[in-house]
């Protein structure tokens, strides 16, 4: 995720949030029990047993009720219709899972919208919502560790969630660590992650976009028109999107894969935007010198033009605010080198836990360093240099990114301090390791999830340097880190 306004290109790198800007953090109660948490990030729970009900959390310490214990997702199927003249979504979700432990009751993350069936097991199942977010769901008998089984939700009604932003002429979905569950009940934690298909019927005239390739459009009812998508690499429920409105489209190809990128139609044609999107395979094809092969299916972006406070790294195809591309192009470039970097740092390596958010935000703030010197301007070290003599009384030290708290899981530091520390990391272990750890880490994760713990122990046995002091400096503690070397 990335925030406008951005002062990307001063001495010091200052990232302040438009006044009233939508905060898009939801932060959960905190729970009154500790649970304990296996290697997965999912609560551990007796494999076998008597059926118990699964957690209704994933185990994460800053957002106790995302996702659930239990069970894991292996695929959505997810079939929407939406109206934007009357603002009202149908929705039919087939979910394909296993259960992890014998299990009485599950529960799935979902918000704003009226279940009107559910089937678990392939029997009915009953429901209720508690809390406003969390769907406790109890088939209609237990099932067993290991058994596989489908769920079927089928849902309607006028999406309200802070994820689904309803737009002039359609709607579009991004928000960060939740969103999913805005337009479909989902496990959302990013360690259970699946793979989807979309099947999302909008009035003609109108184009709908999510993520992954496309599958087709068929015409449906008369006036109505229905867009396939599929997600075929596993995806973190908070990075899927839908984006529905009226757009200019450039597709081309990348190593390969389909690139199909939208701009609101409303913005100027050939301007900025456009310009930039065209630029995304360009830019993806420079990172995978740096960070590995490019990890899924297809690429892309979705411009919008509403009012948007935030670029997201929406799976294969980035969610971007107008605002992004009112400068030049090298500045909308860098934006989108951001989002492309976390298709690697997020979305295939994802947080196995959100304290860990600076793996993602720290390295997509480094990719902009990096392809800003590729594209002719000023080298990652002279950005290096320009941010860290900021004062140590500065915004972007505080709090230090290693564990930021929910509160301040897209501050300025975990962004600035955060890349600062990849560089210093760089300039500690030397660019032959570094260059090595970078697409070691991304190949040994992929599809998967890491922790920081895990990212020093590669770093440690890439470069042959003990490295816990270095990152007690950098990543926790609260005074400003000293300059590597020094
Ligand atoms: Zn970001």
């Amino acid at each position: 995720m990335r925030r406008w306004p951005l002062v990307a290109l001063a001495a010091v790198l200052v990232c302040a949030l438009v006044a009233g800007a939508v905060v898009l953090v939801r932060v959960a109660a905190p729970s009154g029990s500790v649970r304990p948490v296996a290697a997965s990030g999912q609560p551990s729970a007796p494999p076998d047993g008597p059926p118990s009900p699964g957690a209704d959390g994933a185990g994460d310490e800053y957002f106790p009720k995302l996702g659930n214990g239990g069970y894991d997702v292996r695929h959505y199927a997810l079939r929407v219709r939406y109206d934007p003249s009357t603002d009202v979504l149908t929705g039919r979700a087939t979910i394909d899972a296993a259960a992890t432990q014998s299990m009485s009751q599950f529960n799935l993350d979902f918000s704003g919208l009226k279940i009107t069936a559910l089937r678990a097991g392939g029997a009915d199942a009953t429901w209720r919502l508690d809390g406003g977010r969390e769907l406790v769901v109890t088939p209609a008998a237990p099932l067993r560790a290991g058994q596989e089984f489908t769920i079927e939700a089928e849902y309607e009604g006028k999406p309200d969630g802070d994820g689904f932003h309803h737009t002039t002429d359609g709607a579009l979905v991004a928000g960060e660590p939740a969103s999913g569950a805005d337009w479909y009940p989902t496990n959302e934690h990013p360690t259970d992650k699946a793979t989807y298909d979309f099947e999302i019927t909008v009035p003609d005239g109108l184009t709908a976009i999510a993520n992954g390739v496309s599958r087709g459009v068929d015409a449906a009812d008369p006036g109505w028109r229905t867009w396939r998508w599929a997600a075929t690499t596993p995806m973190a429920s908070y990075l899927s999107t839908i984006a529905i409105g009226k757009f200019r489209i450039f597709e081309g190809t990348y190593d390969g894969r389909p690139v199909y990128s939208a701009v609101d139609e409303r913005l100027p044609a050939g301007g900025v935007a456009d310009q930039a999107m065209q630029r995304t395979a360009d830019v993806t094809g420079f990172l995978a010198t740096r960070f590995g092969p490019y990890p899924f299916e297809a690429l892309g972006g979705i411009v919008t033009s509403e009012r948007l406070s935030f670029a997201l790294e929406t799976q294969t195809r980035p969610i971007y605010a107008p605002a992004f591309f009112n400068r030049t192009l090298s500045d909308a470039t860098s934006i989108v080198a951001h989002e492309i970097a976390h298709q690697w740092f997020g979305d295939s390596v994802s947080l196995n836990r959100w304290r860990d958010i600076w793996l993602n935000e720290g390295f997509a703030t480094y990719a902009q360093w990096l392809w800003e010197e590729h594209d002719g301007g000023r080298s990652a070290q002279a950005a290096f240099d320009d941010t860290y003599g900021a004062p140590a009384t500065a915004e972007i030290w505080t709090p230090p990114p290693g564990d930021p708290g929910e509160k301040n899981l897209f501050a300025d530091s975990v962004y600035v301090r955060g890349g600062l520390t990849v560089h210093a990391l760089r300039m500690t272990i030397g660019d032959d390791a570094f260059f090595r750890l970078l697409p070691e880490w991304t190949s040994a994760h992929k599809s998967g999830t890491g922790t920081t713990a895990d990212f020093i122990a590669l770093a440690e046995k890439l470069s042959g340097k003990e490295l816990d002091a270095f990152f007690q400096a950098w990543l926790f503690s609260s005074a400003k880190p000293p300059y590597p070397g020094r």
